[in-house]
């Protein structure tokens, strides 16, 4: 075992402070990564936070990682030394069930193993994620990386770019679809790239008009301020399509109410309980609200290539380890430009 440096939570209302742990030798099917780069993601903030109810402490957040392969296992024959690759949210699933044989591990019916807050196969206990200074990862769930990305861009992609292409994908949206996205954060900026590059007419719908512009430079072709109510009535019924990142329980109706007949209204953000949903919004023009969790290996892969064909990456602040606390704080106040990412030598360096 080698021991890392890393940044954790103890409880639900304590700062992120520096933490060392574990990492597991290297197996015949696993791979090392020194991670360089992470971005962060809300869902880190929840875990710390415990609103699921169902972390474990310490929590080491994580799950946008970047970095180079230092070590492979005899089994590895995908991936070399000094490769630059990604891990995700997973980091291991039963790869037997329906789910893990159709390419969509984050439903396997034996759970999934998740990147932090899992529990660990290996060393027993839990699993710790990428604000850490190396990673130790089965084989079967690690990306690799274009190397014409730049790599502190594309972390966010392992988490923010996988949830959002992924419903883009399944719900067919194509070129001249009216597409809303709903909540401008480290999500809702690659819901509109994404949607950008399918071809569809995006919308970018927010609570924050100060950030129009930067909607329409990241590929929206029309802002739409919810709070505004005579702007949501000017859109009643005319979207084929929603993603809604609000990252908090809400009132869907009036976003209901948005949608054409049969179109669909997909959830990413709001993994808790929502406020009641008047039936009538539904039953009025047989419309859906379905859900959507990140996306299978072979899918993030394919996303990962559509990212490297396109030039797509994610706008991003960087930050040192040391500053996370203040970025948690800003991102409670839906206040990033569009995704944090910490540079991984300034851990390495304490
Ligand atoms: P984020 O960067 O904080 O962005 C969320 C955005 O939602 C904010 O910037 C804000 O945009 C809007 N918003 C915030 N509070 C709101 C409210 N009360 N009402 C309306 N809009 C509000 O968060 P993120 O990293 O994109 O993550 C979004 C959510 O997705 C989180 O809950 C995260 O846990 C979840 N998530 C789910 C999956 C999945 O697989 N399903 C994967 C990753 C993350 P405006 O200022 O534009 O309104
Ligand atoms: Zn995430
Ligand atoms: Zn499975």
């Amino acid at each position: 075992m080698t021991e890392v440096k890393a940044y954790a939570a103890k409880t639900s209302d304590s700062e992120m402070v520096p933490f060392k742990l574990d990492r597991r030798d290297v197996t015949a099917n696993d791979v090392k990564i020194d991670i360089e780069f992470c971005g962060v993601c809300h869902s880190d903030l929840h875990q710390v936070r415990n609103d699921w109810k169902n972390s474990v402490y310490p929590v080491v957040p994580g799950h946008e990682i970047i970095g180079r392969i230092t070590e492979i296992g005899a089994n590895v024959t995908k991936f070399k030394v000094g490769q630059l690759v990604g891990v995700g949210c997973m980091v291991d699933s039963c790869q037997k069930c329906s789910a893990c044989k159709d390419d969509m591990e984050q439903f396997c019916e034996n759970g999934a193993t998740f990147t932090y807050n899992g529990a660990d196969k290996h060393l027993g206990g839990h699993t710790f994620g990428g604000y850490s200074e190396q990673v130790v990862v089965d084989k079967e769930f690690v990306l690799s990386v274009p190397e014409n990305l730049d790599p502190r861009a594309a972390a966010p992609l392992l988490c923010a770019g996988i949830t959002t292409y992924s419903p883009l994908k399944h719900w067919n949206v194509k070129k001249g679809d009216k597409v809303g996205v709903i909540g401008l954060g480290g999500l809702g900026h690659m819901g509109i790239k994404f949607a950008h590059a399918m071809g569809a007419h995006v919308v970018m719908i927010t609570t924050s008009p100060s950030k129009s512009g930067d909607a329409k430079k990241l590929g929206a072709d029309e802002v739409l301020i919810s709070k505004e109510e005579e702007q949501m009535k000017k859109h009643a019924g005319s979207f084929d399509f929603l993603l809604n990142t609000i990252p908090v329980g809400h009132d869907m109706n009036p976003y209901v109410n948005l949608l054409k007949r049969d179109a669909t209204m997909v959830l990413v953000g709001a993994i808790e309980p929502l406020d009641p949903l008047h039936g009538g919004s539904l039953v009025m023009g047989r419309k859906r609200i379905a859900g959507s969790l990140i996306g299978g290996i072979k899918e993030t892969q394919e996303m990962l290539d559509f990212c490297g064909e396109h030039n797509v990456v994610s706008d991003i602040e960087m930050i040192d380890m040391q500053n996370i606390n203040e970025a948690f704080d800003r991102l409670v106040k839906s206040d990033v430009k569009y995704r944090f990412v910490i540079d991984m030598k300034s851990l390495k360096n304490s």
